[in-house]
């Protein structure tokens, strides 16, 4: 009999649905045509793929020509963070406000520039993850070429007062990039409202494939290409379109947007029940905001045990979950954003992400409560991390 699992990783990656399924298939076998030939097949692909800006653009209140595709988050985010880097160096302008706990997709990126001169002011957050725009208020300098700060957390899922910081980059003429990878579907977003120059979604966290973003470039910010070579996507993005990938990502797009408030209604009733059960075991604590936090994200952090042999042993009945990041899962090192919010390094290692998503049921929360009670129970009994905090050895950190 093949094994129940229950996903509770949505924000580590998601199922792609029929909807987005039988928009992509049709691309492969039928409307397969280059999109930059002339004939009917490539006119047909051009079409759909401005379909697909325009089904992007009207989920976050942009204009289709403002929408650019690439392979994902990561390349959207590099993108934006590169390309205002280097136009703020033409100016004499090198230095960028971005915070803590961003994604390494962002942080690689701000450390790479810091090797090639630039200076980078990593806003360090409040105990439940946020910033806020007062402290980057105080960050911004005659120099500073670009403020990202994303949307909200994938980790802890704490959301970010970013129309605030967009407001306040817009009065002082910085340039405003913000990843909303995880916050696309989860709340609404509209560029206007966000006062963002840039915003940064994939695909693959939203029920189409892997392989496939965009970044929204507010009309009349200056962009370099980051990808040199034919005149694709207004000659910004070189390399034949993933056609297919991009149709899905445009589906995907219209189809989470479609009911927002419904779906946070859903999945935070799931999310807060689940959230209950799990700190009725002792010694747990909630990790991030508890009320501007996204709806399907939950993150905990056991004492007395390791995020990676709960995960384990969590596999082992079916339920599919993350310690800390997934891109950071296999290593050792407490989670980046943990440790930016305060948690001592034992609670860091100790922690457990469940991201629900439409595939849950109510059901499934109670087997996800059972299960992880169950779990940490088991390791607590041969834990000398456990032992030695109840034989009042450990650390006496407040949870
Ligand atoms: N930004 C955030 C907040 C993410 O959660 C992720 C993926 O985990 C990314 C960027 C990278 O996106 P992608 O996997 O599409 O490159």
């Amino acid at each position: 009999m093949e094994k129940r699992i229950i996903y509770a990783d949505n924000a580590a990656t998601t199922r792609v649905s029929e909807s987005v399924l039988n928009a992509m298939l049709p691309v492969f076998t039928e409307q397969y045509g280059n999109p930059s030939s002339v004939h009917t097949l490539g006119r047909e692909a051009a079409r759909l793929i401005m379909r697909a800006a325009e089904q992007t653009a009207d989920a976050l209140g942009a204009s289709p020509g403002e929408i650019y595709f690439t392979s994902g988050g990561t390349e959207s985010d590099n993108w934006a963070i590169r390309s205002a880097a280097a136009l703020g160096e033409r100016q004499d302008k090198k230095h960028i406000i971005t915070s803590m706990t961003e994604h390494h997709a962002v942080l690689r990126c701000c450390e790479g520039l810091e090797r090639q001169g630039f200076e980078v002011t990593y806003l360090r957050p409040d105990e439940f993850g946020r910033v806020t725009a007062e402290q980057v208020s105080g960050a911004i300098r005659g120099d500073t070429c670009l403020v990202s700060v994303m949307t909200a957390n994938n980790e802890v899922g704490t959301i970010q007062p970013i129309a605030e910081i967009g407001r306040l980059c817009r009065e002082r003429g910085v340039i405003f990039h913000t990843d909303a990878v995880q916050a696309a579907g989860n709340i609404p977003l509209d560029v206007k409202e966000l006062c963002a120059d840039m915003l940064s979604v994939s695909g693959h966290k939203i029920h189409s494939p892997k392989g496939v973003g965009a970044l929204y470039i507010r009309k009349g910010t200056e962009i370099l290409p980051m990808i040199l070579g034919g005149s694709q996507q207004r000659g910004k993005r070189a390399g034949t379109e993933n056609t297919a990938g991009i149709v899905g990502l445009g589906q995907a797009m219209e189809d989470i947007t479609r009911d927002i408030p419904g779906r946070v209604q859903r999945l935070t009733a799931m999310r807060d029940r689940l959230i209950k059960g799990l700190l009725t075991i002792p010694e747990t604590r909630l990790n991030g905001h508890p009320t501007e936090r996204l709806c399907g994200n939950v993150s905990i952090s056991v004492r007395g045990v390791e995020g990676e042999s709960l995960l384990l042993m969590l596999e082992t009945m079916g339920i599919c979950a993350s310690s800390g990041a997934a891109c950071a899962s296999g290593s050792l090192e407490p989670s980046h954003v943990l440790t930016a919010m305060g948690l001592p390094g034992e609670l860091a290692r100790g922690s457990l992400r469940l991201s629900l998503g439409d595939d849950n049921s109510p059901g499934e929360i109670d087997c996800i409560i059972a299960g992880v009670t169950e779990a940490v129970s088991r390791i607590r009994e041969h834990s000398p991390l456990w032992a030695s905090y109840c034989s009042g050895n450990g650390s006496t950190e407040n949870m």
